[in-house]
C-alpha cells in the first residue's frame, strides 16, 4: 500500500518555511533571506493568496509566526486548527475577513495572550488590525477595490516581518501604532495619500486600474502600483520609527539624503509647479525622489523593498540570473557603497549585482510579451549609497529583534505629516 504523504519540511530558515534544495549545477546561489514559495502537505506550491489547497483539499493559511503559507489540519473545536504535522503546536483561527470581500488567508493565535501580544483587533489577523476604516461597501465596486488594496497590503506586512521590521498596531500602541485608512473621495473631500504619525491614507481609487493607469501617464510616471504605494508611504513610517529617534542614523541620513528640515510643503509645491530637477536622474531613483529628503527616502526605501522581495522570490524558486553576460560597466564596486569596509559590504555589493542581473533578464522577458518593463529604471550610482543606508538599518533591525511579529518598535520621533498630494 502506497504510504501516505507526510508533511516533510525540506531544509529551513529559522522561521521554519521550507526553502527550495540547492541547485544541482556548480552555480553559487545566495540563499532568500525569506522563502517566498510555499508548499502544501501534498507537495503542490502554493501561493500567498491560497486559503485552500486545489490538488488535495488541505486548508491553508498565512501563519505569522512562520512567515509562510501553510497546511493546517482541523483540531477537536470547530473552526479551529493546528499547522498540519504540528497537531501540539499552537492552535489557529481564521481572521473574521476569510469570509468578507478580502477573503483574507491570514490565521490569528486562539490564545488571547498572544492575540493581545500582537496587538490584534477581536477577531481579526494582524494585517486586518491594521486596517482602521475600511471603504464603504454598500458601493457596487468597493468590494473589489477593497480586495486588491488588501491584498497589497498582505504581501507588504508579510515582507516586513520577514525583514523583522516591526509592525505595531494601533491596538498595541495608540499614539504612534500603524493604522491604514482606505478612503474613497466624495465631492466634499478628497483623499490625499499620505502618512502622519502611523496612519497612512490611500485613495481606494487607486485599486482601480484605469484610474491608477490614467494617473501614471498624466505623471510622467514609468511605475505605479497599489504594492508601490504602500511600500512608499509605509517608508515615512519606519522614518519617524528608525531614524528620527536614532541620532547617528539620522546624521548619517543628512548626509546622504540631504536636510529633512527644508520645508516640504514649499518642496512639494515647488516641484509640482517647476517638474522634477533637470539632473535628477544621476542623484535619485524617480523624479519624485528630488522633491524633498523625505520623499528621497521613502523612494528609495520602497525601491528596496522591491529589490528585496523580487529577488526573494527568483531565489526561492530556483531563478538564477548569474549567467546574464553584463558589461563591467553596467555593475557596481565597492567604490559605488556607503561603507565599502563593512563587513556585510561584499553580500550587499553581490545582492546589487545580483538585482542588476536578474532586471536585465526580466525586462527582456516582458519585452518578449509586449509587456512593459517589470523593472522600469535605471540604478544611479548616487543611489547606492542609500540603498545600502537602508539595507543596513534594516539589518540592525533584525538583529535586535529576530522574528518577533509585533516586536516594540521603540519611541517614534519627531513625526511630521506627509501629504503626497498625487
Ligand atoms: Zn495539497
Ligand atoms: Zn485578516
Ligand atoms: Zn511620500
Amino acid at each position: 500500500m502506497p504510504e501516505q504523504p507526510i508533511f516533510e519540511p525540506r531544509p529551513a530558515m529559522d522561521a521554519g518555511v521550507p526553502v527550495p534544495p540547492a541547485p544541482s549545477d556548480d552555480e553559487a546561489m545566495p540563499a532568500p533571506s525569506v522563502s517566498r514559495a510555499y508548499q502544501c502537505q501534498c507537495g503542490r506550491p502554493v501561493f500567498l493568496r491560497n486559503s485552500e489547497c486545489l490538488a488535495c483539499g488541505t486548508p491553508l493559511g498565512f501563519v505569522v509566526e512562520r512567515l509562510g503559507v501553510l497546511p493546517l489540519a482541523p483540531a477537536a473545536d470547530e473552526g479551529v486548527y493546528t499547522v498540519f504535522g504540528e497537531p501540539r503546536g499552537p492552535l489557529l483561527q481564521r481572521c473574521d475577513n476569510f469570509g468578507s470581500a478580502i477573503g483574507c488567508n491570514w490565521m490569528r493565535p486562539v490564545d488571547p495572550a498572544a492575540a493581545e501580544a500582537q496587538g490584534l483587533v477581536e477577531g481579526l489577523c494582524l494585517s486586518c488590525s491594521t486596517t482602521r476604516t475600511i471603504p464603504d461597501l454598500s458601493v457596487p465596486e468597493n468590494p473589489r477595490l477593497w480586495n486588491l488594496l488588501e491584498q497589497a497590503k498582505r504581501r507588504l506586512l508579510s515582507q516586513l516581518l520577514a525583514l523583522g521590521l516591526p509592525v505595531r498596531t494601533r491596538t498595541a500602541d495608540p499614539a504612534h501604532g500603524l493604522a491604514f485608512d482606505l478612503l474613497s473621495e466624495q465631492p466634499d473631500r478628497p483623499v490625499l495619500t499620505g502618512h502622519a504619525e502611523g496612519v497612512i491614507t490611500l485613495n481606494i481609487a487607486e485599486a482601480d486600474d484605469a484610474v491608477r493607469e490614467r494617473v501614471r501617464v498624466q505623471m510622467h510616471e514609468p511605475y505605479r502600483t497599489l504594492l508601490g504605494h504602500f511600500r512608499h508611504e509605509i517608508g515615512h513610517y519606519y522614518w519617524d520609527v528608525l531614524v528620527a529617534p536614532q541620532p547617528q542614523w539620522l546624521d548619517d541620513f543628512r548626509t546622504l539624503f540631504g536636510d529633512e528640515r527644508a520645508d516640504y510643503a514649499q518642496a512639494l509645491q515647488q516641484h509640482y509647479a517647476n517638474g522634477p530637477k533637470a539632473d535628477w536622474a544621476t542623484h535619485f531613483v524617480s523624479t519624485y525622489a528630488g522633491a524633498h529628503p523625505w520623499e528621497d527616502w521613502a523612494e528609495t526605501w520602497a525601491h528596496y523593498l522591491h529589490m528585496a522581495d523580487t529577488a526573494d522570490t527568483a531565489l526561492s524558486f530556483g531563478v538564477n540570473a548569474a549567467r546574464a553576460d553584463l558589461a563591467d560597466e553596467d555593475l557596481f564596486h565597492a567604490e559605488h557603497l556607503w561603507r565599502p569596509d563593512h563587513p556585510d559590504a561584499q553580500t550587499f555589493l553581490d545582492f546589487l549585482n545580483g538585482w542588476v542581473r536578474l532586471t536585465h533578464v526580466l525586462n527582456e522577458f516582458s519585452r518578449s510579451m509586449g509587456q512593459p518593463d517589470i523593472y522600469p529604471f535605471v540604478l544611479p550610482h548616487a543611489v547606492v549609497p542609500k540603498l545600502q543606508f537602508i539595507h543596513l538599518l534594516v539589518a540592525q533591525q533584525r538583529e535586535a529583534a529576530p522574528v518577533d511579529a509585533a516586536a516594540p518598535a521603540g519611541n517614534a520621533g519627531a513625526a511630521s505629516a506627509k501629504v503626497e498630494g498625487r
